[in-house]
């Protein structure tokens, strides 16, 4: 507490780290997806309700990593050159022979299973054929080339563990594995609203003081990311009533409510009033930059997370707060997105007891270098740039030349 800064109480409530308020989301919520079968084809995205036991090894028998010839390993000699007559012929996808004979080599490509006996493929570009024999370099290692049954997966283990959000390559592993469909949760229903008495949406053409509506539609582009089902409530006019209203409606037809703008402490700001008057607020205001109001509260059994208004504080706080409370509701398993190391190219003063996010480029040797327009209404400020600088709470100072983690910003779309 120590080290947050004298504002933390200004308005009441406590100003949170990061870090707890992650802590609370994952204590307080649990998961409130179904479980539905999927056919494989439509599994991409979408998270698997159970541990995926292998019902077959993969691969399931031993096979050639190569085009070549198979021996064994004991008849070659190991300071010279062997020369053996081939016996016998295996492509991918057909029958070998029931076994080797010792002393022979057996002609064989890549994928084709292993004759028994045989313990070592050697590569046909370390062969030299003449007629029907085959004289190999020596120095083969023994088990050179040779895939062995289950390497990549024995059959009963877990392939894909429950929670995971699968990706291409998992769709792979399952299609491996003959895998037709699958169980995963269903998607999350999510209420999404705009407030803000200024927001307009186009064709309607601006009025004095009006801007578009930017934060709906990319929240429910990156919603929809996630494969949630978007509910769109609109935009809610600053109103304590119609927020009110809304809010509750909403949170009995929706797995959660997402709002952006009017969570802090202005009296045109009723979100926060909103969820105290109709259901009850876990925290309203954690330390990160951009993004401190940010609240979140519950309403019988439906979370309400209000995001700030503005964009680049929408989304930094929707990847590091909505981001958890999402997996949490949906049953993933969250994975804190990856960080990369770059050396900054600015010096750079903050207050302590908050984690600050900058938007950087980073240049072809890893340099990061600050956006220069950083207010938090400024989209093209995550448009152009790479990544996120992630300055812990207790920076104070960031050098030139120091190494600082930075997650990519497509990384945390993903
Ligand atoms: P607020 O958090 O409601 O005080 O809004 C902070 C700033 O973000 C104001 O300049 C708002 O006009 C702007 N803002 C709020 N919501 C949106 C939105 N949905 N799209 C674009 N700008 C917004
Ligand atoms: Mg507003």
């Amino acid at each position: 507490m120590a080290q947050l800064s004298e504002d933390c109480f200004a308005f009441g409530g406590a100003m949170l780290t990061l870090d707890v308020a992650r802590a609370q989301i994952a204590e307080a919520h649990t998961v409130k997806a179904g479980v539905e079968t999927v056919a494989l084809a439509d599994a991409l995205g979408r998270i698997l309700a159970h541990d995926f036991i292998a019902p077959l090894s993969l691969p399931p028998a031993d096979n050639s990593a190569v085009d070549g010839y198979a021996v064994h390993f004991d008849d070659l000699q190991t300071a010279a050159p062997t020369t053996l007559p081939v016996h016998g012929r295996t492509a991918a996808g057909k029958l070998s022979p029931a076994s080797l004979p010792r002393g022979r080599a057996h002609r064989i490509f890549t994928g084709a299973v292993m004759p028994t006996g045989a313990d070592t493929v050697v590569m046909q570009e370390d062969c030299t054929v003449e007629a029907d024999r085959v004289t190999v370099k020596p120095g083969i290692r023994r088990g050179a080339n040779l895939r062995l049954t289950g390497e990549d997966v024995p059959r009963g283990a877990v392939a894909l563990a429950a929670g995971r959000r699968l990706m291409p390559p998992d769709v792979g592993l399952l299609a491996a594995l003959g895998c037709l469909g699958t169980e995963v949760r269903t998607p999350l229903r999510v209420a999404l609203f705009s407030t803000g008495d200024e927001l307009a949406t186009p064709p309607a053409p601006l009025q004095p003081g009006q801007v578009y509506d930017a934060n709906k539609p990319m929240l429910a582009a990156l919603l929809r990311r996630l494969r949630v089902a978007v509910i769109d409530g609109g935009i809610l006019p600053d109103t304590a009533a119609a927020t009110r209203d809304a809010l509750r409606a909403a949170a009995g037809s929706a797995d959660l409510v997402i709002t952006s703008g009017g969570v802090s402490a202005g009296e045109e700001d009723h979100v926060r009033a909103a969820i105290e008057s109709v259901g009850r607020l876990q925290f309203w205001r954690v330390a990160i930059k951009p993004g401190r109001p940010v609240a979140l509260g519950v309403l019988n059994t439906t979370p309400l997370l209000g995001l700030p208004g503005n964009p680049v504080a929408a989304l930094v706080t929707f990847s590091m707060l909505g981001r958890p409370l999402l997996d949490r509701l949906a049953g993933a398993v969250h994975l804190p997105p990856p960080r990369f190391l770059a050396r900054s190219a600015f010096g750079y003063r903050k207050k302590p007891g908050r984690r600050e996010y900058l938007r950087v480029q980073l240049d072809a040797d890893s340099v990061a270098h600050r956006y220069p327009k950083d207010g938090a209404g400024i989209l093209t400020s995550l448009t152009e740039s790479d990544a996120l600088m992630e300055l812990p709470e207790a920076m104070t100072a960031l050098e030139p030349g120091e190494v600082v983690p930075c997650i990519p910003l497509g990384l945390l779309h993903g």
